[in-house]
């Protein structure tokens, strides 16, 4: 008895030393990001230009891998049931706060499946349609929506997407549903209203700026308090008339539930250099996307937003009525 309580000592302290050689080696192997939604789109560029970032700085190669569908949900569901061993992430936008309530049944529990490494950016959206939209401002969107309303398609990247959010407040905001019409991401979504095939999308402005400069789609508001230095002859959506349809999007990138703090914290530090890094500022600028400060890429910072977004967020979601399986 009292060698076998001797032997689980000595494995207990072996266990302990392992893991403490484990967090003061992290990271020796490549480690994986998990985009939740298709690649081409917003976050999957804001997760690429961070990821190299602190690739550079943890030594080791950080692989971006995009698994979309149902609006963020099966990506966060596949980081939440990985192992917690820092070597798989999850970068996330606001949607892991709405969809904690927008889902009756999500295969995680939003806020204990996950540890908090930090946040990484705050963004706006803009509403923008296909080129050849007729409407070419906001107020004649809305009258060109209601009297369309069984035609207008509106593409978003499913329920529980910073563009299902948006597009919902638009609706609400305008008292009239319309046709959506669901992508992995809006990175696929851009290619369709690009190409004529839906009408009118809400997007991270990291994805519709070079679109907009380009003219090669129109683009009615953007749903930040005050405008844009990008984009300084586009109307917020309070100017134009609807300002229930104000909305930040956020990032933050979590890590799997019992992750070490060693990890996250080296992780936030690691967050910290990449927002600072020249190319990560200079295209996040270009893009009207703002790199999260030191003091909020943090775990601390991450877990206040989400917590204080799911509840948020949550009032609102049941207002609309607005629920998936
Ligand atoms: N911008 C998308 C959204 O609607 C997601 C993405 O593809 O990044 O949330």
């Amino acid at each position: 008895m009292k060698t076998l309580f001797t032997g689980l000592m000595v494995a207990a302290a072996f266990a302990v030393t392992a893991f403490d050689a484990n967090a003061q080696t992290y990271p020796d192997r490549n480690i994986t990001v998990v985009v939740p939604f298709a690649a081409g789109g917003p976050t999957d560029t804001v997760t690429r230009l961070v990821a190299e970032a602190m690739g550079k700085d943890l030594g080791q190669q950080i692989i971006v891998e995009n698994v979309g569908g149902a609006g963020g949900t099966l990506g966060a569901g596949r980081v939440a049931s990985s192992d917690p061993d820092g070597y798989t992430l999850l970068l996330h936008h606001i949607g892991m706060a709405t969809s904690a309530t927008l889902y009756r049944k999500l295969a995680y529990d939003t806020l204990n499946a996950f540890e908090y490494v930090g946040l990484v950016t705050d963004v706006p959206m803009t509403i923008v349609g296909r080129k050849d939209l007729e409407p070419t401002d906001l107020k004649s969107l809305v009258e060109y929506a209601k009297a369309n309303k069984d035609t207008v398609t509106v593409a978003n990247a499913g329920i529980g997407a910073a563009s299902h959010l948006c597009g919902m407040l638009f609706m609400s905001a305008i008292g009239t549903p319309l046709v959506t019409v669901p992508y992995k991401g809006t990175g696929p979504a851009m290619t369709d209203l690009l190409g004529g095939q839906v009408d009118i999308m809400c997007d991270q402005t990291t994805n519709t700026a070079k679109q907009i400069q380009g003219s090669t789609i129109k683009a009615y508001a953007v749903t930040s308090e005050k405008r844009l230095d990008i984009f300084p002859d586009l109307p917020t959506v309070t100017e134009g008339g609807l300002p229930d349809v104000s909305v930040g999007i956020w990032h933050g990138l979590y890590a799997p539930k019992g992750t070490p703090a060693e990890v996250t914290e080296r992780l936030s530090k690691s967050l910290q250099v990449a927002l600072k890094d020249p190319n990560v500022v200079a295209r996040f600028a270009e893009l009207g996307t703002t790199p999260s400060s030191a003091e909020d890429a943090t775990p601390a910072a991450l877990k206040a937003k989400l917590e204080g977004e799911v509840a948020r967020w949550k009032p609102i979601i049941e207002g609309a009525g607005q629920f998936a399986d």
